[in-house]
């Protein structure tokens, strides 16, 4: 029953656990904490401040793993920026980058001249980023940096441009802060590891 004026402390940190137990079944443990990600944002978002001062720089965020970081990292900002966003997706295996990329959403603008910030998700072979910046090279940008929420650790990663990382990670599968697995997990707060359990089937050896 809704209650108008009573005391609703009980029903809404009940409501507040189940929401929190719900978005975080299946987490085995968690890498980077909402504090941890929070000082890094304010610490990147000093540094675009610096050096776009006096300009006004396209921020263009790669859907749907950069919402979270660039609302974040524009929010801290005090320079104008304006905003993009460009969704692409790679053909073939679900957690293998093929480097073989098809465009969903492209810019609604013409980005010849522009200061462009990319901001993406998470690196990890770096073919998906080596794409997106060939494609937008070509469009005649006065110049792109790369800032990305994490990297992973891993010797074959592509040599890709990457201007600004926040957090390097061990090579392993994270979700949380805008990444997914199977489009869960993404509203989680913190960057986190998944249990095994979630990715083996009932039945596996
Ligand atoms: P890349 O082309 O191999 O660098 O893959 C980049 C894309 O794969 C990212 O933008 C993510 O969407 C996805 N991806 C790679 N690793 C992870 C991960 O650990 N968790 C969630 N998504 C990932």
């Amino acid at each position: 029953m809704a209650q108008n004026g009573g005391n609703q402390d009980d029903g809404t940190s009940q409501h507040q656990q189940t929401l929190a137990e719900a978005r975080a079944a299946g987490v085995a443990r968690i890498l980077i904490d909402e504090s941890d990600l929070q000082r890094e944002i304010r610490a990147i978002a000093r540094e675009l401040d610096e050096e776009y001062r006096g300009d006004r720089p396209l921020m263009i965020g790669v859907l749907k793993g950069a919402v979270a970081f660039m609302t974040d990292v524009m929010k801290a900002m005090t320079i104008p920026v304006e905003i993009d966003f460009m969704a692409i997706s790679s053909y073939g295996a679900s957690t293998q980058s093929s480097g073989v990329v098809r465009i969903l959403k492209d810019l609604g603008q013409d980005i010849e001249g522009r200061r462009i910030i990319i901001i993406e998700d998470i690196v990890d072979s770096g073919l998906t980023l080596q794409y997106l910046l060939d494609l937008l090279r070509r469009r005649n940008p006065k110049d792109i940096r790369v800032v990305a929420l994490l990297k992973k650790n891993k010797a074959e990663a592509a040599t890709v441009q990457v201007d600004r990382v926040a957090f390097e990670i061990p090579d392993e599968f994270v979700v949380g802060y805008g990444l997914d697995y199977a489009e869960t997990y993404r509203n989680l707060p913190y960057v986190a590891v998944l249990d095994p359990s979630v990715y083996s089937e009932p039945g596996d050896a």
